[in-house]
């Protein structure tokens, strides 16, 4: 297994408390726990919790990265064009049928979802 630094152990224990989070909003919840952290360290710490599976990031065609934990059920994301937050959408199908493709090796599959979230579709 890896060792986590107790640098990283606090930013996993963000991500778990916030849930789908940006790099800004983990260090505010850092701040706010007494355990301040430049930007630059946070975000290697998370490229290498990545790399080892620990967390997952979802990128948005808006340019902003978003981090959860990489342990939890299947599920795609939904990310509002107008106020940018993201949600889960259960997956249709719980288990993901590994295929191949133009014999290409297919081992899982994300889909994100743009739209309006529920608030927004009502002032809209
Ligand atoms: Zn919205
Ligand atoms: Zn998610």
């Amino acid at each position: 297994m890896y060792r986590i630094t107790s640098q990283r152990k606090y930013i996993v224990e963000a991500i778990k408390s916030l849930g789908h989070s940006t790099i800004n909003e983990i260090a505010d919840e850092l701040d706010e726990n007494g355990v301040s952290m430049a930007l630059s360290t946070i975000y290697r710490s998370l490229e290498s919790l990545e790399k080892q599976n620990i967390v997952r990031k979802v990128a948005t065609k808006y340019g902003q990265d978003f981090y959860e934990m990489f342990d939890q059920p299947r599920h795609d994301h939904f990310v509002c064009s107008r106020c940018h937050k993201i949600l889960d959408i259960p997956k249709e199908n719980a288990e993901f049928e590994v295929k191949i493709i133009d014999g290409n090796l297919i081992r899982s599959s994300e889909t994100l979802y743009y739209g309006l979230c529920k608030d927004c579709f009502k002032h809209h």
